[in-house]
């Protein structure tokens, strides 16, 4: 049997967003399950809009994701396989040259629709004799190329979507080399994906089109045709597009609001499936039970109110020790295991973490809106040490002696000694402040 071999393959002209994640995390979970092996690409074959600035961020990201990957290419490094590729398909008549101008296409685009005729490239360039050509290249004309399609149909039984099937009749010859020499994507990626042995390429469905293209370019090539997953395209929680709102959705943001990578990771490979992530997902449990086929062809919403809410779920499962560094990090290396569990069940992103720190550690903001019952409650505080059972004790004592339960109760004490109406019980916090701050905050001293 072939050794299942996926690609994920980002052009670096741009941070990767969630959109980019999912497809990510998509090929990496379906390599594990097959035991295959995943290959990142950087489609950087647009010198112009290409960056090593995002190179290295797709690399970074992919990292923070969790994913690893087996191999590692990128396209700059492999022109000569596509002019390699591109002359093959010139001796074979299915690379042509063309000379017109991108106005002279747009007009011809403009009066077919005027006709009512679908805006398909007219093959004018074909027609072209050695003589009339030559006589364009006199006058300073360079040639693109076009891939001339076969008329017949093209049908493939996609992973995701089931059987396709497109009338090639209906599509332009594709560009394949730019003015300039230089390959295009619709190529480099067919090349790329023969030489290297994919197997199943999966990506988002707004390749459908291309994918009916490809397939005719690496039949011309001789190379085997890999199976192709389509996953529909995520939208906004409002149904909308994500195209416009990409930037607050790169990894980058979401990293800096707190997002912890195996919420997106969890809240990504079940959108769309019938079962939602819980947050206590491992990658490769998610990998052991991944089924491609269990996507769904609806276009999924990605909702950020829901990814907050399993990020928080998330952090409610980690162990000490998997945030330990993290929390060094933050500024509170001194926080230990008792902290966490304590403030754990609080927090939506882990940086809160260092917020409850310096609520018990530093200073609480906050006016004393009852002093008399502070002054009460301080003389009934009882001595060290402490330990979790002292906040009833104590409270049992001040309930007693004020006739206050409750709500009426508890709140006062609550925004006095951490200033904030909700928080981590405060039975735990209490042996955490311990008795001197606990004194001075009900005396309005603010330690
Ligand atoms: N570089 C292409 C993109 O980012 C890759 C598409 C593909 O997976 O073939 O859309």
């Amino acid at each position: 049997m072939t050794m299942v071999k996926v690609r994920f393959a980002p052009s670096p002209t741009g941070f990767l967003h969630v959109g980019n994640a999912r497809l990510a995390l998509a090929n990496w979970l379906f390599a594990r399950r097959m035991g295959g092996v995943f290959l990142l690409r950087l489609d950087d074959t647009d010198v112009e809009r290409s960056r090593a600035e995002y190179a290295a961020g797709i690399e970074e990201d992919i990292r923070w994701l969790g994913l690893d990957w087996d191999e590692f290419a990128r396209q700059s490094d492999r022109m000569a396989r596509y002019d390699g590729a591109a002359e093959r398909l010139k001796s074979a008549g299915r690379l042509y040259p063309c000379y017109e101008t991108a106005e002279e296409l747009a007009l011809k685009r403009k009066i077919q629709l005027g006709q009512g005729k679908p805006p398909v490239y007219d093959r004018a360039a074909l027609k072209l004799d050695a003589g009339a050509r030559a006589a364009l290249e006199a006058a300073g004309r360079r040639p693109h190329w076009r891939f001339l399609l076969l008329d017949e149909p093209v049908e493939w039984r996609d992973l995701a979507r089931g059987v396709a099937h497109f009338e090639s009749g209906h599509m332009s010859d594709p560009v394949l080399l730019r003015e300039d020499g230089q390959p295009l994507y619709t190529l480099s990626s067919v090349v790329d994906d023969c030489e290297m042995g994919i197997t199943q390429v999966i990506r988002g469905e707004d390749h459908v089109a291309n994918t009916a293209v490809q397939i005719q370019i690496f039949r011309a090539l001789g190379c085997a045709v890999p199976e192709f997953a389509h996953l529909p395209l995520l939208v906004g929680a409002d149904g909308k597009p994500l195209s416009k709102r990409l930037e607050s959705l790169s990894l980058r943001a979401l990293r800096a609001s707190g997002i912890e990578p195996m919420a997106l990771c969890g809240y990504l490979a079940h959108l769309g499936a019938p079962v939602a992530a819980t947050g206590n997902e491992t990658l490769a449990a998610l990998a052991a039970t991944f089924e491609i086929g269990g996507f769904g062809r609806a276009q999924p919403r990605f909702d950020p109110a829901e990814l907050e809410h399993l990020n928080a779920r998330v952090l409610h499962h980690l162990p000490f020790e998997a945030v330990r560094a993290r929390l060094a990090e933050l500024g509170i290396g001194q926080a230990d295991a008792a902290f966490w569990k304590t403030v754990q069940p609080n927090l939506g992103t882990l940086a809160e973490a260092a917020d409850w720190w310096r609520i018990l550690h530093g200073r609480v903001d906050g006016e004393i809106a009852d002093p008399a019952f502070c002054a009460e409650a301080a003389r009934l505080l009882p001595a060290e040490p402490w330990d979790e059972n002292t906040f009833q004790a104590w409270t049992g004592a001040v309930k007693a002696a004020t006739g206050r339960k409750g709500r009426d109760l508890f709140m006062p004490l609550r925004l006095v000694l951490t200033g904030t109406e909700h928080g981590p019980e405060l039975r735990l916090l209490l042996p955490m402040l311990g008795r001197r701050r606990v004194l001075a905050r009900l005396a309005g001293e603010n330690a």
